[in-house]
């Protein structure tokens, strides 16, 4: 996934990789996106695991429970 860094003072949509905005000149928070990236990256693996898990339950836990 890549998103375009957006300039937090006019809200500028920059390429990736620049360190500036090309309107203001202002410098980028590329870190903040890096971050944020990784976070979704993470909680995509927790939403993978959560499901596997359910799965393994469903088929290990007893159906019928009368
Ligand atoms: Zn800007």
């Amino acid at each position: 996934m890549t998103t375009q860094p957006t300039c937090l003072y006019c809200q500028q949509a920059n390429p990736i990789h620049e360190t500036e905005c090309r309107q203001c000149g202002m410098p980028l928070p590329v870190e903040a996106a890096k971050a944020g990236e990784r976070r979704l990256r993470r909680f995509t693996w927790f939403c993978a695991g959560l499901t596997i898990f359910c799965i393994v339950m469903f088929f290990w836990l007893p159906r019928s429970i009368v």
